[in-house]
């Protein structure tokens, strides 16, 4: 098993993973979904969100969901309102056409399949919940973890594209992981010791902040004590001032 470097042993490095993640403190107001989820904790409304930071960043997929609320962001009014509107509404978002059309979409769905509550489907066993939510248009995976992650207690750690990396820069995953692997992997090591959703915020966290595509700031990392990348490259650079 990889994530054995420091010949603690798997079970101490889980450990001092969540210990280094326990201490990592991030700000709810970052992630657009999170006040949505403590404020109206209305679940369709949160998938609407998420559709809309699929492949963008939160400061457009915002915009954009406040131009949709203005439509009313329910699956009746999505389901009935034109298609030119949500497109122009989500526009700032980009892929505005698609987006729209998979709104639109997934409105109608949650309308016929279970009038309209989200909740219905959420409070189904979390892995048939999610065989459910992936069979709505232009859902994946990662769409339906971030939503059960934050509306039910499934055990699902969403991986994004900062998690993807942070978890091969640390060892736990080969660079070309498949999501489901990433998860898994993170789940088994993470899982019981600290909150599985804090966890995915937590991970995000250090990816925007230190473990950037270019250059990581990997002396500022709270987890560099327990990261491969930032290991090696120390190594390289004490080779180096040793020639
Ligand atoms: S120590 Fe560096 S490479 Fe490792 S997770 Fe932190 S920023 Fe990324």
């Amino acid at each position: 098993m990889k994530f054995v470097r420091l010949g603690l042993g798997v079970e101490m490095e889980a450990e001092r993973l969540a210990d280094l993640l326990r201490q990592v403190k991030y700000d709810e107001a970052e992630f657009i979904v999170r006040p949505m989820v403590k404020g109206d904790r209305n679940p369709f409304h949160v998938l609407v969100a998420i559709i809309l930071t699929q492949n963008t960043s939160d400061k457009v997929a915002s915009k954009a969901l406040r131009n949709l609320e203005k439509l009313g962001i329910d699956p009746e009014a999505l389901c009935s309102a034109p298609l030119k509107k949500i497109e122009d509404a989500v526009r700032p978002a980009g892929m505005y056409r698609r987006r729209a059309r998979i709104l639109k979409e997934v409105a109608c769905r949650v309308l016929e399949d279970y009038g309209g509550d989200l909740w219905r489907l959420l409070r189904l066993d979390p892995s048939e919940a999610r065989r459910r939510l992936t069979s709505l248009p232009g859902i994946g995976v990662k769409t339906a973890d971030v939503l059960l992650a934050n509306f039910t207690d499934a055990k699902v750690l969403p991986v994004d594209t900062h998690i993807r990396r942070v978890a091969w820069r640390l060892g736990i995953a080969s660079r070309g992981a498949s999501y489901e692997t990433i998860s898994r992997r993170l789940i088994e090591l993470l899982e019981g010791r600290i909150n599985l959703l804090e966890a995915h915020l937590k991970l995000i966290t250090i990816g925007r902040r230190y473990c950037k595509p270019r250059n990581p700031k990997c002396n500022e990392c709270p987890l560099r004590s327990v990261c491969s990348y930032a290991m090696r490259e120390t190594r390289t650079a004490s080779d180096k001032s040793s020639r």
